[in-house]
């Protein structure tokens, strides 16, 4: 399963400067490190609930706790 790998998807410098300096934490050095690049928590704390999270993960770095908090937890 390709989209396992544990490697942050590619944005542009730029973005990742932005990202950078609003988070704080480095994007890619924390999806590299599985890290929550939000709350700076282990990000396998809490599993993934599926592929669409984990990619989510590689995309904004953000852990299962802080994409149900951003995005709200569907009941489905
Ligand atoms: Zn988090």
């Amino acid at each position: 399963m390709t989209n396992m790998e544990n490697k942050a998807t590619y944005k542009s410098p730029q973005i990742d400067a932005l990202l950078t300096a609003l988070t704080g934490r480095d994007r890619t050095a924390c999806v590299e490190s599985l890290t929550c690049a939000t709350c700076g928590g282990d990000a396998q704390k809490v599993a993934f609930r599926d592929p669409l999270s984990w990619k989510e993960f590689q995309i904004s770095g953000m852990c299962q706790e802080c994409q149900d908090e951003v995005f709200g937890v569907s009941e489905d």
